[in-house]
């Protein structure tokens, strides 16, 4: 099961809902992009702490990610 980016923006209310699209993190159900997106959402007092670690894993992924892209090659 190799799909898209599962993310479907908030503006949309009505079906069909067209997703992202976009390549997902290994392992995710969305991109880098919208990864961070939903995960920064609802922060409050410990926001940039949560929001740095969960760029620290986007970062560790993304690296995997480009490992594995030239192991494929
Ligand atoms: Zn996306």
């Amino acid at each position: 099961m190799s799909e898209g980016c599962q993310y479907i923006g908030p503006e949309q209310t009505e079906w069909p809902y067209t997703m992202c699209g976009c390549k997902p993190i290994t392992g995710k159900l969305y991109c880098a992009e919208h990864y961070h997106r939903i995960y920064a959402k609802g922060t409050s007092v410990n926001g940039k702490r949560r929001e740095r670690a969960v760029e620290a894993e986007i970062e560790d992924i993304k690296r995997q990610q480009e490992i594995e892209e030239i192991e494929n090659a």
